[in-house]
């Protein structure tokens, strides 16, 4: 019997008396409602008839409660695709293998259910750059949330755990090495915990390309707690292999395995082949055309980092610069240069990126080889984050693959790692070189069926459009932007800025460009109404909201 309610598929089963459920195909439907994200429990109500022994009920957790949740911790109106099936299956209790890049909204596929179910949530992740990003972020959303690393000292160590055990905190972000520590043991075996969520799972894997003795533990680490909490195993890298190891080390039971939201529609990508004379005039040419934008230049070394850098600034290119062997106040001050928009530039060799999120990088060049697509991507994807065209350029030469081959036999990995490694380069190769859509081999590569020719890459657009595609791309922002009152818009940003500045907080944290022109758009009158605003959560709303109102006012 099928009941239908709004938002809420209740299926209810029955056991006759004289069948039992083991001869029929009742074990299916529970798997068809499993694998599909919905959950079962045994039903309190017992409907009193003479065939019926007892009652299950299969459903899928009511969606307008996560919708809701969505909205007043997150600020967002509707889930991602692929973001809907994991927090259904994490908050009714179901591990979860899910694939997908960073910048896809991982993050809120843990953190929604971690809110909605009873408990602490820990989260399993590799670095402290990522694990103050993310806590500080949840704190403005008004979540309770630490993280327990060697950032602390011993002493906020022993408070914030003490903290934990006492269940101050909904969320709690901790390395892998930390997990099986005494102190970290005691708080998590005497709190109950919601969720256990693994962040860049693939650190499990020694064909990965981050393998981490550390990850090899949490499998020990969910064995010692008194009883198994969901988890959630997360990563962007999914070679069948690496998926396979995953789900063995952590023994995940019947998870839902998903592969989403790789697909960027908003990136253009395109693959150039110079020989290393050629390079730098097209990168002087590209760079001519792209004026004040936002952009990032990789290189694959420090060294080819400064002389780039070095160059680009003598012609007057406000560039920054960033790598491993700057002292750390250079590298925060290139950093938020960056970010505050100071330079509009960043050379940079894959040191930077993690945790930061600039929203409106509008381009991402590759001036070198990258070792693997997994890199590639994660690094393209740093463009266009904002949803608004961007362009994802990478430049090959030959002589990158000689270093590329150098630096994995002097990585000092073992043999096997190598192999796995020049086998990933391999791929990379094949990539610059293939005449098909260059989106759908990207996506086939993370495991994302990708049917057609997307229109939109290197290989689809047509070569008449490729050459003044930058102009083109231009062109359509400009058409597509809505018409807001600008002098308006200007007032907003002052104010955003200022709340920043007061705030020590880059301007986008307070309110992104696009709340802005909504808020010009929309120009809400009340706390009520600006709460509507897409990307305005209930704390952000709260924090700055009458300053916004304010300024809105006074343009009425
Ligand atoms: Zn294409």
């Amino acid at each position: 019997m099928v009941e239908l309610q709004p938002s809420k598929l209740v299926v209810w089963v029955r056991f006759p008396s004289s069948a039992p459920y083991s001869a029929g195909s009742l074990p299916a439907v529970f798997l068809f409602y499993f694998f599909s994200g919905g959950a079962f429990e045994l039903s309190k109500k017992r409907r009193k008839t003479n065939d019926k022994k007892g009652i299950f009920r299969l459903f899928y957790p009511d969606d307008s409660a996560l919708c809701e949740a969505l909205q007043r911790y997150f600020g967002h109106s509707s889930f991602r695709p692929g973001q809907l099936d994991i927090v259904r299956a994490l908050t009714a209790g179901r591990d979860v293998l899910a694939v997908m890049p960073t910048g896809a909204g991982k993050s809120i596929c843990y953190q929604l259910p971690a809110l909605l179910r009873e408990g602490v949530c820990l989260v399993v992740s590799p670095l402290i750059a990522l694990m103050q990003d993310q806590v500080q972020r949840l704190i403005q959303n008004g979540v309770r949330a630490a993280y327990i690393n060697s950032a602390l000292t011993e002493n906020q160590c022993r408070k914030a755990l003490q903290n934990a055990a006492q269940g101050m905190y909904r969320i709690v972000y901790a390395a892998p090495e930390r997990l099986m520590t005494p102190s970290f043991l005691h708080f998590a075996t005497s709190v109950p915990i919601s969720l256990v969520c693994i962040d860049e799972a693939h650190c499990i894997s020694h064909w990965g390309p981050d393998f981490r003795p550390g990850y090899q533990r949490i499998a020990e680490f969910l064995s010692l707690l008194p009883q198994r909490p969901p988890v959630g195993a997360f990563t962007a890298t999914a070679t069948p292999r690496v998926r396979e190891d995953i789900l063995q080390s952590l023994q995940l039971s019947q998870p839902l395995v998903t592969t989403s939201g790789f697909d960027r529609p908003n990136l253009f990508f395109e693959v150039h082949q110079y020989s290393r004379e050629e390079k730098l005039q097209a990168l002087k040419l590209y760079l001519s055309q792209k004026s004040s934008a936002s952009g990032i230049v990789y290189c694959s070394t420090r060294k080819a980092v400064d002389e780039l850098w070095m160059l680009l600034t003598a012609e007057g290119y406000r560039a920054a610069r960033y790598h491993a062997g700057l002292s750390l106040s250079e590298r925060q001050t290139a950093q938020e240069g960056f970010l505050c928009g100071q330079a509009s530039l960043m050379i940079a060799t894959n040191a930077f990126g993690m945790g930061v999120d600039k929203p409106d990088v509008r381009f991402v060049i590759h001036y070198n080889l990258p070792l693997d697509l997994e890199s590639y991507y994660q690094e393209a994807g740093r463009a266009g984050r904002d949803g608004l065209p961007a362009e994802c350029i990478l430049f090959y030469t030959q002589s990158d693959v000689r270093t590329n081959h150098f630096l994995i036999e002097n990585s000092g990995a073992e043999t096997a790692q190598q192999d796995a490694q020049k086998k990933r380069l391999s791929d990379m190769i094949q990539f610059c070189f293939t005449q098909s859509c260059l989106r759908r081999t990207l996506l086939r590569y993370f495991g994302e069926a990708y049917g057609r020719s997307c229109g939109h890459c290197g290989s689809c657009a047509p070569r008449a459009q490729r050459a003044s595609l930058s102009r083109m791309l231009a062109k359509e922002t400009r058409q597509k932007s809505p018409v807001v009152d600008s002098r308006l818009w200007c007032e907003l940003d002052r104010t955003r800025k200022l709340l920043a500045r007061r705030e020590s907080r880059p301007a986008f944290a307070i309110a992104s460009d696009a709340v802005l022109t909504q808020l010009c758009l929309q120009r809400p009158s009340c706390l009520r109404e600006l709460y509507r605003i897409p990307g305005m959560t209930q704390t952000k709303a709260e924090a700055y909201g009458k300053d916004f109102l304010k300024v809105i006012a006074a343009f009425s």
